[in-house]
């Protein structure tokens, strides 16, 4: 079904709460070191504002697993924000993102005034996508926009969850990197290579299923490769796999080759013995992860096959990292992964906050956006 535009729906004098991508990352005094993110919401919030309506925003921030922790607060931000629209407008900060002391809060605030609440994943409900937590979201709001496209493939209570108790909506932002990424995606310049990785495989399924409909080579990486591979009959050690998947794995790759898409695994691994930064590593062909070992990133001969097969692309899609890339010893391949294709003159579309973090750690700048839900639908 086809989300409805903001300007669908009536606005005026509502409280109207947005789901925002504010993850946004800082250094280690806490600044925040791009802000883009945020600003790219302005054209949503700036609409609502001229509509008089209250302005109740929402996000998550980081990994803080349910448990409210200072160091993913998004307190920082509502400076940057207060600082982009103007003393005009009151943008206030609330503790919490439910409970009665917000509800209260978004009671008292003055119509064309702005509320961030706090960290949604303070609360173990949005991730689980728990139905009570997004009907309490849903019971702050009349109409409820949804602005994070990079969040869009995630099924959290404030992303779809919430569809369900309120009128929902696509913001600014997300109607633009739809349109964008339908058009790369339906009438792409070929070559078209999509870079898939990243841990979730039933989270990414149904958009492999339809991207390797249309693309002209998909290349797999990070956790989802192990999969793949034990779907096929290798030993992939202790390296995580989804076993529940391993069966829509095998018709993926009968169907790719009905279809004529290309479908790179790697083809060799960084291994440790355990998932710590510490472990001793080393290097191993696919066909030979020992038994109690975990692998963690793509080895060098798979980034030099991934790297030569983007040589001819004229678009790249990308979602997910190629191994743990948080911890040094792991992120060499998704970092290989960036210098190829930041050197590439191919039109890139890079989704998923991982992705994006890793585009902004490498330094390295790509004409990148983010995608994902609506490769599910097309
Ligand atoms: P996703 O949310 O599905 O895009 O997954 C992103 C996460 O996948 C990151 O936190 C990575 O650390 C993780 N990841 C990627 N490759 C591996 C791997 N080989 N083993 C364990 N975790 C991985």
């Amino acid at each position: 079904m086809r989300k409805l535009f903001i300007k669908d729906i009536d606005v005026r004098r509502k409280r109207v709460m947005v789901r925002t991508d504010y993850n946004v990352p800082f250094d280690e005094e806490g600044n925040i070191t791009d802000d883009i993110r945020i600003r790219a919401t302005l054209p949503t919030i700036n609409y609502l504002l001229d509509e008089e309506a209250k302005v109740i925003i929402v996000s998550h921030l980081g990994r803080p697993e349910g448990k409210a922790n200072p160091k993913y607060s998004l307190k920082p931000v509502v400076r940057r924000l207060q600082r982009f629209l103007g003393e005009k407008v009151k943008v206030l900060m609330a503790e919490d993102c439910v409970g009665p002391k917000v509800k209260k809060q978004i009671e008292e605030m003055r119509y064309g005034d702005v509320i961030l609440l706090e960290n949604l994943r303070f609360h173990p409900g949005e991730e689980k996508n728990d139905p009570s937590f997004a009907a309490e979201l849903a019971s702050m709001c009349d109409v409820f926009i949804q602005d994070a496209f990079g969040n869009c493939h995630r099924k959290h209570a404030s992303m779809t969850g919430i569809d369900g108790y309120v009128v929902s909506a696509a913001g600014f932002l997300l109607k633009k990197e739809m349109e964008y990424f339908e058009k790369a995606v339906n009438n792409p310049m070929r070559p078209v290579v999509a870079i898939l990785g990243g841990a979730k495989v039933s989270d990414k399924i149904k958009i492999v299923e339809n991207l390797s409909k249309k693309m002209d080579k998909v290349l797999i990486g990070g956790a989802m490769a192990f999969t793949f591979l034990k779907a096929q009959g290798f030993c992939v050690g202790k390296s995580l796999v989804d076993d529940s998947m391993l069966d829509v794995v095998r018709n993926l790759m009968d169907m790719s080759r009905k279809n004529g898409t290309k479908l790179y695994l790697p083809v060799d691994f960084v291994v440790a013995e355990t998932f710590n930064a510490q472990a001793e590593t080393k290097i191993v062909p696919y066909q030979e992860i020992p038994e109690k070992w975990i692998a963690l990133d793509i080895g060098p001969a798979t980034t030099k096959l991934f790297t030569e097969a983007l040589q001819d692309a004229k678009t790249i899609v990308w979602n997910g990292p190629m191994g743990a890339f948080e911890f040094d010893a792991f992120s060499r391949g998704t970092y290989a992964m960036v210098d190829a294709v930041t050197s590439s003159h191919a039109t890139t579309i890079v989704g998923g906050g991982d992705t994006d973090m890793a585009f902004h750690k490498s330094g390295k700048r790509t004409k990148y956006r983010l995608f994902l839900q609506e490769a599910e639908h097309s």
